[in-house]
């Protein structure tokens, strides 16, 4: 008897896992199946990440429980996106393979009519995005009134996509006699009340949750004004060549734009994100493992998954708001054995986070500096020095020596690799008008109150709008309804402005500010180390007598700038 019939799998299942090279379960895998195969069925949770083996913990007792003979859906397996679901069906597929038990796939962005003819073949396990499968219920090409089981996986991730609304439907159109397994990474309060009002005392396991560290990680951090993280990540790329790895970034613009200013230069990058269509990540994704890409920009739900085993480098330009998530992103290196190096950009005041990130995950940071345009200069003359020392000569040399031998005949050594080098001053010099040291010391203004108090606020109005600190303050506070009082610190720039707002006071800023347009221009306000560093699309800058809302009324005049309808 192998270890997984030991834990109560079938021999079948036992064979099959044999052959994919499975010898022993997993923590999560020991403790879920025993219990999701026992006689009493009971719901479930389970606290584990993606890597623990969570999909074979719940997949196995479900293929093991799933009755051949019955044609009808007996299983919906719900995942957050598209390449989490395929891969959680190429895994139940891999494990059904000796058995009859039919799984199908669907996710929104693809054809829905060729799925709703897949799901015409008897299928007893549907894997899907929670918002498609409404959609092929809706056409009844799913039927939910036999089925068993209903597994959530990645709940909190579903949670944060905004699928609360998708999963109550679904869930309150189950049988009764379903039972319920939810996976986790994490348990915020939303997922407690999903339990409570779905689930049937759920029996709670947790693996790893307290993550332990992979020494095979290296976790650095350097500190840097976040209008410098781009030029400071290109150092980093510059002086790396062989780097691989991914840059996860906070949101999908962000990913974007990081990803489209670092292609300009000329660097292999991509971006990954939800708002690309299914085949455009596709895509991404086979030039991402085909190696013909340096990095990967991506947000944490589109890189959720990704199973990659060679990454040299996670690279945060910005932290993750949950702390959980870190471990998530870092994680993607330093796996079978390799090193790896998880490197955080952070701006002066992100500094205690790293601290809390010590303490929560028992790992030391180190603090490096953003290398300096001479340790780039020399690292590439380095690089193309080697280069030519390293170049196997080619029989047609030669030849071409000898055409040219009279035209370099007067030439010593020295004279000629001077030469050489002046042909590529522009490559191996920077050119680029850029500050030679990008590395931040300590916090950026003095400021008089207790700046942990406070919210840093990133806004597109400037100097150039023609408005004075004091402008400014009266506009923030008539649009958020916050009293004046509440802001702290206020810097402004040519482009934009940052300002602090009492963390009491700051709830839903952002939000307050949607819509609202000067001179056609949408103004945004988002937390400084959310700031994607926008582009302003309108060059035109407001004079002081005409800066208003589109409502045509002067800044200071209640409600002087409108919401866009
Ligand atoms: P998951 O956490 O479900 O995303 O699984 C991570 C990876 O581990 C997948 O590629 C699985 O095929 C693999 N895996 C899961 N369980 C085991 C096991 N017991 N032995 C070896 N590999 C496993």
């Amino acid at each position: 008897m192998n270890n997984f019939q030991k834990l109560g799998l079938s021999a079948n299942i036992a064979e099959v896992l044999d052959s994919m090279g499975f010898e022993n379960p997993t923590p999560i895998q020991q403790k879920a199946i025993p219990l999701l195969l026992s006689k009493d069925p009971t719901d479930f949770i389970g606290l584990a990440q993606t890597g623990t083996g969570k999909t074979a913990a719940f997949g196995l007792p479900l293929i093991d429980l799933i009755d051949p003979n019955l044609t009808v859906n007996q299983a919906i397996v719900m995942a957050p996106t598209r390449e989490l679901s395929q891969q959680t069906a190429d895994q139940l597929m891999s494990f059904s393979k000796n058995s009859p038990v039919n799984v199908e796939v669907v996710y929104g962005g693809a054809n829905i009519v060729s799925q709703i003819k897949a799901l015409k073949k008897p299928t007893q396990i549907v894997v899907a995005t929670p918002g498609r499968l409404i959609d092929l219920i809706k056409r009844r090409a799913v039927k939910l009134e036999n089925v068993e089981y209903v597994v959530l996986d990645e709940a909190d991730e579903m949670l944060n996509m905004g699928f609360k609304e998708e999963i109550d439907e679904i869930l309150s159109h189950t049988p009764d006699f379903r039972v319920t397994w939810l996976f986790s990474a994490t348990m915020p309060p939303e997922i407690k009340k999903i339990s409570n009002r779905y689930m049937n005392s759920p029996i709670e396991v947790s693996v790893n949750t307290e993550v332990k560290s992979n020494a095979d990680i290296t976790h650095q951090f350097v500190m840097t004004k976040t209008a410098n993280k781009l030029p400071a990540a290109r150092r980093f790329l510059d002086l790396h060549p062989d780097m691989r790895g991914i840059m996860f970034c906070r949101t999908k613009r962000e990913t974007q734009e990081i990803a489209d200013q670092l292609g300009n230069m000329g660097y292999g990058v991509e971006a990954l994100h939800g708002d690309l269509s299914q085949a455009q990540r596709d895509a991404v994704m086979k030039r991402f493992k085909t190696r013909s890409m340096q990095l990967l920009i991506a947000t944490d739900v589109a890189a959720r998954g990704i199973d990659v085993n060679d990454l040299t480098h996670v690279i945060h330009h910005t932290l993750p708001d949950q702390l959980e998530a870190y471990t998530h992103r870092s994680g993607r290196t330093g796996r079978a054995g390799k090193k790896g190096i998880s490197l955080a950009f952070i701006n002066p005041r992100e500094g205690r986070r790293i601290n809390e990130l010590e303490k929560k995950i028992k790992v030391k940071f180190e603090r490096i500096e953003v290398p300096t345009k001479e340790e780039l200069r020399s690292s590439r003359m380095h690089n193309w020095a080697n280069l030519i020392v390293n170049t196997k000569v080619d029989e047609q040399s030669h030849e071409i020596l000898t055409d040219l031998h009279t035209t370099f005949a007067h030439l010593s050594k020295e004279d000629i690799l001077k030469r050489l080098i002046t042909t590529q001053l522009d490559h191996l010099m920077f050119q680029d008008g850029e500050e030679d040291n990008l590395n931040e010391t300590h916090g950026g203004n003095p400021v008089s109150r207790d700046r942990g108090q406070f919210n840093r606020y990133f806004v597109n109005l400037g100097k150039i709008d023609g408005m004075s600190k004091g402008d400014l303050l009266h506009f923030l506070s008539d649009i958020s309804d916050v009293d004046r009082k509440y802001f702290g610190d206020i810097t402004m720039n040519k482009n934009c402005s940052y300002f602090d707002v009492d963390k009491g006071y700051d709830k839903g800023l952002n939000l307050k500010f949607e819509g609202i347009q000067v001179e056609d221009r949408s103004i945004r306000v988002n937390r400084d180390d959310e700031n994607t560093g926008g582009s302003r699309k309108s060059g035109k800058s407001f004079k002081k007598s005409n800066r208003k809302g589109s409502s045509g009324k002067s800044f200071r005049d209640k409600g002087r700038s409108r919401r866009r309808r």
